[in-house]
């Protein structure tokens, strides 16, 4: 008989057919209040998980007491107690590098979206404002030539940082808790302590992971050392900045504009202050959203489940090394 899994997110049809020739696939499209409960019961028997956004709590795992494996199509492991599943020995996966690039995109469009003001003058055009020759009040800010802070120097704060550095001539600068050597070699990367970097970059992008040492790393205090001419882009996770200090810095003009494709709530509110801000570009956490990247991801994430019920070690296993 072959072994049963939960699939809580739906997947192209050539990744369902892979799933399919080897497992007893029970398939949910997304969970919800509606069918949590049947999503639940379902896990009883299940030796695998795969699937994304959701939270993966205690309850749940204690729902399903034969799981060996969850594969999540996702980099980003912020819906999961790493530890816990550890002693449980359940194993965890993740899908990194194949989004790395789409999501670099992401984060230099939010760059440039947000210094050329280019929805808000998308939007003038299209309310019929545009009725002769542009003037200051239509100008934006040079991104090339300035200086970017990355905090985080990872996968994908390096792709940003080769954007900058190679494709726009752009100074560098980077927090993490070890240095990158790679990335200074690479892009002329200066390693930066936090404080020194948010006072001197013109550009701030957060690529750090969430975890309980980046939750709020980003509040009123560090938002306040930020120079007025600053720009914030977040394309890792909302609750790493305190997002009301946020709105309270633009309110009060301390930084120049945010690009957000991530908040502290998902979806957000229609009522938040931060789509009245004209210099706020916000996005539904488009960040791997591409129909090749998405693609990829689930195939790996797919790959990564079969591999662990196999017995094969994967490289994406996301639990300590023994
Ligand atoms: P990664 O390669 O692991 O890079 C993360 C970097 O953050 C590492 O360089 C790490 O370096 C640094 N870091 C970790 N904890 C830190 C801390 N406490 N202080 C300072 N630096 C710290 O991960 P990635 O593949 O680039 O992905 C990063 C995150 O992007 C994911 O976790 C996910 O949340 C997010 N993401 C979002 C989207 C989206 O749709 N918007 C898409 C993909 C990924 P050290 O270990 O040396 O500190």
């Amino acid at each position: 008989m072959q072994p049963t899994i939960v699939l809580y997110k739906k997947v192209p049809e050539d990744v369902l057919a892979m799933l399919q020739a080897r497992f007893s696939v029970v398939q949910f499209d997304g969970v919800n209040g509606d069918n949590r409960a049947a999503f639940v019961a379902a896990l009883a028997n299940a030796e695998g998980l795969i699937g994304a956004s959701l939270k993966i709590d205690a309850g749940i795992l204690d729902a399903a007491p034969h799981l060996k494996a969850i594969s999540t199509i996702s980099v980003g492991t912020d819906q999961f107690d790493v530890d816990d599943l550890t002693r449980r020995e359940i194993v965890l996966l993740n899908t990194p590098d194949v989004l790395t690039q789409t999501t670099a995109d992401t984060g230099f469009a939010l760059i440039l979206a947000t210094a050329r003001r280019v929805v808000e003058l998308a939007d003038y055009v299209r309310a019929g404002q545009w009725t002769g020759s542009i003037g200051e009040a239509c100008f934006g800010t040079d991104v090339q030539g300035k200086t970017l802070g990355i905090i985080g120097m990872g996968r994908i704060g390096g792709a940003i940082a080769r954007r900058a550095a190679c494709g726009f001539g752009m100074r560098v600068l980077y927090t993490n808790r070890t240095p990158n050597v790679a990335a200074e070699q690479a892009y002329g990367a200066q390693f930066t302590a936090l404080d020194a970097l948010l006072r001197t970059s013109d550009f701030v992008c957060i690529t750090v992971p969430l975890t309980p040492q980046t939750e709020g790393m980003i509040g009123a205090r560090e938002l306040a050392k930020m120079p007025p001419r600053a720009i914030l882009v977040n394309i890792s996770r909302g609750t790493i900045i305190d997002e009301s200090a946020l709105i309270t810095a633009l309110e009060n003009g301390q930084l120049r504009g945010a690009g957000l494709d991530v908040f502290e709530r998902e979806p957000l509110s229609p009522d938040s202050p931060l789509l009245r801000m004209k210099n706020v570009v916000a996005l539904p956490h488009i960040g791997s959203a591409t129909h090749e990247t998405r693609h990829a991801m689930a195939v790996c994430a797919a790959q990564n489940l079969i591999d662990a019920m196999e017995g094969e070690s994967s490289g994406n296993m996301v639990n300590p090394k023994r």
